[in-house]
């Protein structure tokens, strides 16, 4: 059957053999086409027309089409279903050689690799992983292919997935690829995400010595030492296999990438996918979206790539001070300086993603207007330059100054203003030029020789053609005489038919319409010819010339990548004074110290959100002399949730080299921070949330070290009561053994009896949001003080919710049978035994709920009679279970 397909169906499925797993979208003049099983999908998907080729044939083909020059949208919607797209493009000009148009596959597109700038959020980046699993650990690597960040990790040992899984999940990759035959999903965390595509790639491509040449080559080293990751073996070949397979797919030699940050753990807080969740750091809990989250807060940069870093630097901020302190010194400055904050960030406004436009040359796919876009962004670079120069912090001088430590990379040197490369664009490109390649309008006048030559003789011909009308109507005397171009004919003659006698006979017929004839003459034909090749070699001329200019930025991608990267920290250190200046935010002071010290501290984003500007301010003392484990009661609504994240958010703001919604606020550096919330409380739902909320504890337990930070918020509270709080007593019980220094550890719970805790333990404090009562109604003060809150005024909230009034009474009834008569005079807890004066003191009616019936055995009863002295209407249920152990004690059961 083979012999029976057209050359092109031929051609068509040999191209086709090598991307089975992608849907091919093959060029044919100002189309891409797509066939069979792929029309099929693609039809549905972009919801264009089936329609078939060769149809009634042997070869009858379905087949669907989208114009070329809207490919881009077509692809992001294919993607965005999770399909994986190959662009296959004619690669010589049509009816260059006599036979078939030769074809190739010039770039893959996975939901990894989308470059289209209509396609990519400009304030995130986008990462394809790559993971390469062994027994002894696992290799991690990521690229932002638009941009050229590349990072590497590896982790060893028992923790391995943990650790990968922590530093992947901060990075939001929605393409994660691994050798064929290992299993990676099921072992990254739940955090990494919904959404992500798995891919796998054959296993040589991991090869110990392909993946360390390609990695080298990349990087134009010979070793990996000035990386640091010479030795890091797993990193290395997930990262060589990585460069390799988007070096194939891209069909480019990616030069916007040459280097690697290799990731050390040790260098920044972890802050894993829940605590990111929980404290809104890049998404708000309730809505996902970017608005009301701590980012959002911040948020005040001009340009692409200060946004990206800035998310960046909220997601791992460093743990050593010196390198903080850098940026806040940067902060500080820009700060206290209005004037020149403003001039610098108005400097900043016109410049565009210089990283991605870079990343689009070196990728080949930067068009004349990306060009221009490029050279526009490099025009305020001077002015940039000179005035960061002026500053006395090195994050914006880029010279050395007292901060500067071992510790830090060093000084990062004056902004490079690209100057020669902006000249470059400047004379090469011409100010609107053509969306597409290959039919002039590209190159300005005066850049080429050769090039204006022939559009001087095109013009000319044009003009002497344009003066062939005015001649031959006075030659013949047709004063209707027109002289036109079309594409099929190329210049003619149209006469109208009332005319047609007096047409001269040198004119050659070339075709009759209803009401003229169209004619040729030598002369035209000449011209003609003259125009349309010198038309034709200045497209090709104009776009060699594009390509050249392309391959000079391709040349610099590297310096272009190392001012955009400087453009970034310019604008990330200016947002966050702007934010500083605004908000009223202090400096931070920090500390080698486990203690925090919060003096008036808020919350950034319900300040942010409270417009009447009514928050109202707390302090936090934790750690060093003072009880590093804090217990906060009090009512629901009270605002304990909200001290909790505020003291977390305040703790990374500091360490991430911002300013802080605070009085006065000293942050002892911490290298991680939990946070965890009870699972009634978790707003995300879906999953078995009690085991969710377990295992996420055990990790804490397991993991906290004594310089980390851990929230705590009403966990326990996803089981029944007294399980719910045995836990939490186990747990704080715990965190308070675990040896010195302590965790620093904020728990809100409705278990007022966890209070008791602090009686008996130095290292624990009790807090409690303050309430006014007044008759039956509780008035929330948010004011966080020492003490503890004996019980949970859930009533009064709700009765504030709006709950019938029959309720409230009832329930008060019950609450205050409770309160007054938890044991029975027997000695045994009873819950809801209606007080009722009439009847004797002690009895149990039938009906009535009760914990434990009145007991039947004498020893029970000798048990019980013993503890009778006891102050019953004080006793809480904590000290219930005690007497309980104590009574099966008296029994001869096991407590
Ligand atoms: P809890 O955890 O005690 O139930 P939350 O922390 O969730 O209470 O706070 C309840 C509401 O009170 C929040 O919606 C918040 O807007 C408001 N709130 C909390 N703390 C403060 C504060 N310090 N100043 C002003 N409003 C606050
Ligand atoms: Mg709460």
């Amino acid at each position: 059957m083979a012999s029976n397909l057209t050359p092109m169906l031929e051609q068509y499925h040999r191209i086709k053999g090598e991307h089975r797993d992608a849907i091919l979208m093959f060029r044919m003049g100002d189309f891409y086409e797509m066939f069979f099983e792929d029309a099929l999908k693609a039809s549905e998907v972009l919801e264009i027309a089936l329609t078939a080729r060769g149809r009634g044939t042997d070869n009858e083909a379905p087949m669907c089409g989208v114009p070329h020059q809207a490919v881009n949208s077509y692809i992001a919607r294919l993607i965005a279903s999770g399909h994986k797209v190959a662009v296959c493009d004619q690669v010589e000009e049509a009816g260059a050689s006599r036979g078939l148009v030769r074809r190739e596959v010039v770039r893959v597109v996975s939901p990894g690799t989308l470059t289209d700038p209509a396609a990519l959020d400009d304030r995130d980046n986008l990462f394809i992983a790559c993971l390469f699993p062994t027994s002894e650990g696992v290799g991690a690597a990521s690229i932002d292919l638009s941009t050229g960040e590349f990072r590497i990790a590896e982790a060893r040992g028992e923790d391995s997935w943990r650790q990968i899984s922590l530093q992947i999940s901060c990075l939001h990759p929605r393409e994660i690829l691994h050798p064929e035959g290992t299993e990676v999903a099921r072992h990254l965390g739940r955090e990494v995400g919904t959404g992500v595509v798995f891919n796998v790639l054959p296993g040589w491509i991991f090869g110990r010595d392909a993946a360390f040449r390609a990695m080298t080559e990349q990087m134009g080293t010979l070793s990996l030492e000035g990386f640091g990751c010479q030795t890091m073996d797993l990193a290395v070949r997930a990262g060589g296999a990585l460069l390799s397979h988007l070096r194939s797919t891209q069909r480019s030699a990616l030069g916007h990438i040459h280097r690697v940050a290799v990731h050390q753990p040790a260098d920044h807080m972890v802050l894993d996918g829940p605590t990111l969740k929980t404290l809104e750091v890049t998404r708000s809990l309730a809505t996902g979206a970017r608005a009301g989250s701590l980012l959002s807060v911040l948020d005040r940069t001009v340009t692409p790539m200060g946004a990206r870093r800035l998310q960046s630097w909220l997601l791992s901020p460093p743990v050593r001070a010196a390198r903080t302190e850098e940026r806040l010194e940067a902060v500080a400055e820009l700060a206290a300086d209005h004037r020149r904050r403003d001039e610098l960030r108005a400097l900043m406004k016109p410049v565009r993603d210089i990283e991605r436009l870079a990343g689009r040359a070196t990728l080949g796919i930067a068009n004349a207007r990306d060009l221009v876009a490029l050279r526009d962004s490099l025009v305020p670079l001077r002015g940039i330059a000179s005035l960061a120069a002026g500053f006395s912090s090195p994050l914006l001088s880029g010279r050395p100054g007292p901060l500067i430590s071992s510790d830090t990379a060093g000084p990062p040197g004056a902004l490079d203003d690209l100057s020669d490369l902006r000249d470059l664009l400047g004379r090469a490109i011409q100010d609107d030029p053509a969306p597409t390649l290959h039919e002039g309008g590209l190159i300005r006048r005066g850049y080429d020789a050769a090039l204006d030559d022939l559009r001087a003789i095109s013009s000319d011909g044009r003009s002497y053609i344009a003066g062939i009308e005015a001649r031959e109507r006075e030659r013949t005397g047709i004063g209707s005489l027109k002289v036109r171009y079309n594409r099929v004919f190329g210049y003619y003659i149209e006469i109208s038919k009332s005319n047609l006698p007096l047409v001269p006979s040198d004119y050659e017929r070339r075709q009759t319409l209803v009401n003229a004839e169209r004619f040729a003459t030598p002369e035209l034909k000449q011209y003609e010819e003259k125009v349309l090749t010198a038309q034709d070699r200045i497209h090709e001329i104009e776009y060699d010339l594009l390509c050249e200019v392309r391959g000079q930025v391709t040349a610099q991608a590297g310096r272009l990548k190392e001012s955009a990267g400087r453009i970034a920290d310019l604008d990330v250190l200016a947002s966050l004074a702007e934010t500083a200046a605004t908000r009223g935010y202090v400096r931070p002071v920090l500390t080698e110290e486990t203690r925090t010290s919060i003096i008036g501290g808020r919350h950034p984003i319900v300040e942010a959100l409270d417009t009447e500007a009514r928050f109202v301010p707390n302090d936090v003392q934790a750690g060093g002399d003072a009880p590093s484990i804090l217990i906060v009661t009090g009512p629901n609504m009270g605002g304990k949730s909200t001290y909790l994240r505020q003291t977390a958010l305040i703790t990374l703001m500091a360490q991430a080299g911002s300013f802080v919604p605070a009085e006065r606020a000293e942050i002892g550096i911490v290298d991680r921070i939990f946070s965890r919330i009870g699972s009634s409380d978790n707003l995300a739902g879906g999953q078995s949330t009690f085991m969710v909320e377990m295992q996420e504890t055990a990790n804490i337990l397991h993991n906290a070290t004594g310089r980390s930070l851990i929230l705590l918020d009403e966990v326990g509270r996803g089981t029944s009561t007294f399980d719910g709080l045995s836990l939490a007593w186990a747990i704080v019980e715990h965190l308070h053994e675990a040896g010195s220094p302590r965790a620093r550890v904020l728990f809100a719970t409705h278990y007022h009896e966890l209070t008791e805790l602090a009686l008996t333990r130095p290292g624990i404090r009790n807090l409690t949001v303050q309430v006014k009562e007044s008759g039956h109604d509780v008035i929330f003060l948010r004011k966080i003080v020492e003490g503890a809150a004996d019980r949970s005024y859930g009533i009064q909230v709700a009765r504030l919710a709006g709950m019938p009034r029959g309720v409230i009474e009832r329930a008060r009834e019950i609450l205050e049978n409770l309160e007054r008569n938890e044991f029975g005079r027997d000695g045994l807890p009873k819950l809801a035994r209606r007080h009722d004066s009439s009847a004797p003191p002690g009895e149990t009616r039938p009906g009535q709920l009760s914990l434990f019936g009145p007991p039947a055995d004498p020893a029970e009863a000798a048990a019980a009679a013993e503890i009778r002295g006891i102050d019953l209407d004080r006793t809480t249920p904590m000290q219930a279970l005690d007497l309980l152990a104590r009574i099966k004690g008296k029994l001869g059961e096991p407590g």
